[in-house]
């Protein structure tokens, strides 16, 4: 397991501003500290084959961290222009061409404290740190054991899931935290219904007789970028890709199920509650989609240009 030890950085962005990583610090009497309103994002920069860093799909975290804030009625006080140039600048400011980004908009302190205080300033701060493989470069190559968790996604009405919020997180952590105390290594949550919704910080895919498919967006999931990615990935590879609920009897006897997102990037499962997965290891289908994620997130030696440039922002 890749350790999950920050070592700091030089500096940070809060308020504006780039400041020395030590002024990262705010208030016991935070809003979002007390009650979880407010959006984060988790976004990767890559350094290419060329040497270059390029931050992959900016443009589209800093819109979904728009469309959090929207969710949560929070007013962002700067435009998308100016926090993706933000992201930017943390990366430049700390020399850095491969790092994961965390942006966070949150309430405040110094106005009123109850829940429906509208008076507290809304705050934007971006740190930039090291992270290797999320579920460890063993994960990557040869899968991780997940457990079905006792947990349950959403509730369409009650969590909004299509926000990146941070209180709603409280669900993933306990997931998380359930799955890594017995022993595996990622949670992967129901819904409602039953149907098979998302792992605790990612999508999740699987192959079954023969058929990529994934659960639809009208499942309490998030609309991960990842996602996204391998689902275009896949109509260039000509694979055909179904969104459509499925059980975790499915999951079970799938050939090849993985899981997707920035942090995680694409990562194999090889067993599910005890059970081997296909052939237990980093299944065909899998392998070709990581291989297609990889070269589109770090580019190929020898390859000037990338099939979706709009997909990349140079540091
Ligand atoms: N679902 C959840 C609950 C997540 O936290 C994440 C990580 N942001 C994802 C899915 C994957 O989203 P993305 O590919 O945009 O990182």
């Amino acid at each position: 397991m890749a350790s999950s030890k920050m070592k700091p950085v030089d500096k940070l962005w809060i308020d504006g501003k780039l400041v020395p990583y030590a002024e990262g610090q705010v208030h016991v009497l935070t809003h979002t500290l007390h009650y979880g309103l407010g959006a984060f994002e988790g976004i990767r920069c890559y350094k290419r084959a060329d040497g270059r860093g390029a931050v992959f799909r900016l443009v589209d975290h800093i819109d979904r961290l728009f469309e959090s804030c929207h969710i949560c009625t929070i007013d962002v006080p700067y435009t998308r222009a100016e926090l993706v140039q933000a992201c930017l600048e943390t990366l430049r400011g700390n020399k850095m061409v491969e790092a994961y980004l965390r942006p966070i908009a949150f309430i405040g302190s110094g106005g009123g404290f109850g829940l429906g205080s509208l008076d507290n300033p809304t705050r934007v701060a971006i740190v930039a740190y090291e992270w290797g493989a999320y579920l460890g470069d063993e994960g990557l190559k040869n899968g991780i054991r997940a457990k079905v968790s006792s947990y349950t996604r959403g509730g369409l009405n009650s969590s909004m899931a299509k926000g990146k919020i941070c209180g709603q997180y409280v669900n993933s952590v306990l997931a998380k935290r359930e799955a890594m105390k017995a022993g595996y290594e990622e949670a992967i949550l129901l819904d409602h219904s039953g149907h098979v919704a998302e792992a605790s910080g990612e999508n999740l895919f699987m192959v079954r007789r023969g058929v990529l498919k994934t659960p639809p967006l009208a499942s309490p999931i998030l609309d991960g970028i990842t996602r996204d990615t391998v689902l275009t990935l896949a109509h260039e590879l000509g694979l055909e890709v179904q969104q459509t609920p499925f059980s975790r009897d499915e999951l079970y006897t799938a050939e090849e199920v993985f899981l997707t997102g920035t942090a995680a990037e694409i990562t194999p499962v090889r067993e599910i509650d005890d059970r081997a997965i296909g052939t237990g290891k980093r299944g065909a289908l899998t392998d070709k989609i990581q291989n297609a994620f990889f070269e589109l997130v770090k580019g190929k030696k020898g390859q000037e240009t990338s099939p979706h440039p709009s997909w990349l922002s140079y540091v």
